[in-house]
């Protein structure tokens, strides 16, 4: 029992969610913190702010030479953003298929970007495409002191 749970302890990783101002303003927070809690990942931090446009350069710095960095940084910058940190074995690609493809034209329904989106410019919901990234936008986002590490009670259900 105990080595399951270290096990399970070492295969933990964290990633960046983030349901942008489209979300937020359509009411759509609900829906989508179900889905990831339903899963059986455990969320880590949250909190509701409206970027800055410059930090929303920061954010999609990777995305600076594209033609709608600009367009989608005044987008990201627009309104409350609500920022989360979810924590569970696999969740940084996982979360990614909870979240479907980047145009929801393309994303599978089922998927958050399949059910609740129509255009690429309104995709509703960010979250990190891997490890690297997952670290480097949690520290972008958020202090250490907002990431509260803690045990659920839900999680020897979740992981046996
Ligand atoms: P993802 O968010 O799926 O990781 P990318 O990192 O490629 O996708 O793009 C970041 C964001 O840029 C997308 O979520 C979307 O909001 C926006 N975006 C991507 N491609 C386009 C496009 N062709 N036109 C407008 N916005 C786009």
């Amino acid at each position: 029992m105990l080595q399951d749970q270290e096990a399970h302890a070492a295969e933990m990783e964290r990633t960046f969610i983030a349901i942008k101002p489209d979300g937020v303003q359509r009411g759509l927070i609900s829906e989508i913190v179900n889905r990831f809690e339903r899963k059986g990942y455990k969320l880590v931090a949250i909190k509701l702010i409206v970027p800055s446009k410059g930090f929303a350069e920061k954010h999609y710095h990777d995305l600076k030479e594209r033609p709608f960095f600009n367009g989608l940084c005044d987008f990201l910058s627009s309104g409350p953003v609500l920022a989360m940190v979810w924590e569970g074995e696999g969740v940084i690609k996982y979360g990614r298929k909870l979240i479907g493809a980047t145009d929801p034209q393309k994303s599978e329904p089922g998927t958050i970007r399949g059910d609740l989106g129509v255009v690429v410019g309104r995709n509703i919901i960010h979250g990190s495409d891997g490890p690297e990234t997952a670290k480097d936008e949690i520290a972008l986002w958020f202090e250490p002191k907002e990431l509260v590490s803690y045990t659920s009670n839900a999680e020897k259900w979740v992981y046996g």
